[in-house]
């Protein structure tokens, strides 16, 4: 039997080499493509660039598709100015994820968001972000943690009945914590699956359990929380489903 192919979205990277002029780059982090290749995925990294009709043609040989973290989301999306804490933007990359986000629903794929790539999927269906942790009205946790990404900082709590909890197996784990911003509200379609102990959304879901969105990062602990693979095994599974019936 064929592996289901799992499509990972690029990000784009500029850097200032040592010694050139600096190039930019598309990239993804290794440690998405071991997380789907231990899932029983390939993951296909997709470049930024193309128009939707080329995004929707190479996603129609995808049977899955992975939103990684990346740079924040260009607030005009949810028709907010720049607030001084907003990190760095790319909005032709906002522009490239959006075009695959809506292919993908559009076409009943398997969706797994992490960190960026959850906000995106709640901004695209109108939701809001807090800008900045800072600009939450209550004192939240550290989530920029200064420990190795593989290391969990903070409590997570994940609603009872919920898709994620049944994929995890757990009501409540320790996570990594990669993030200055944070979803608001989560938008139109999406249940609010799981929050850290000081309150903030740390996952989100469809009803149907098909898209499933983490705040954290379950790539990087494959041996410090077992547990998280099975994020990735549950996407591949879905996309093995899915590539059955074609
Ligand atoms: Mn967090």
């Amino acid at each position: 039997m064929s592996k289901p192919i799992i499509g990972v979205l690029g990000n784009l990277l500029l850097q200032q080499d040592a010694l050139f002029i600096s190039a930019e780059r598309v990239y993804s982090n290794s440690t998405y493509f071991r997380a789907v290749e231990r899932g029983g995925g390939i993951p296909l990294l997709i470049g930024v660039g193309g128009d939707e009709a080329d995004m929707a043609q190479v996603l129609s040989i995808c049977d899955g598709l992975l939103l990684p973290g990346g740079v924040d989301i260009d607030p005009a999306l949810y028709g907010e100015g720049p607030h001084r804490k907003l990190g760095a933007i790319l909005p032709e990359q906002d522009v490239c994820w959006l075009a695959a986000l809506r292919f993908a629903k559009a076409s009943g794929m398997p969706i797994l968001g992490i960190c960026r790539g959850m906000q995106l999927m709640c901004v695209e269906a109108g939701g809001s972000m807090y800008q900045d942790l800072s600009l939450v009205s209550h004192d939240v946790l550290q989530h920029e943690q200064r420990l190795r990404r593989t290391h969990a900082i903070h409590g997570v709590t994940i609603t009872a009945g919920s898709a994620l909890a049944q994929v995890l197996g757990t009501h409540h784990i320790s996570t990594n914590s990669l993030h200055h911003q944070c979803v608001r509200a989560p938008g139109k379609g999406w249940l609010i699956t799981a929050q850290a102990d000081d309150g903030v959304i740390e996952g989100v879901e469809s009803s149907d359990g098909l898209w499933l969105g983490v705040q954290w990062h379950p790539e990087e602990m494959p041996e410090s929380q077992p547990c998280m693979g099975q994020l990735f095994q549950n996407l591949c599974e879905k996309a093995q489903s899915r590539r059955n019936t074609k």
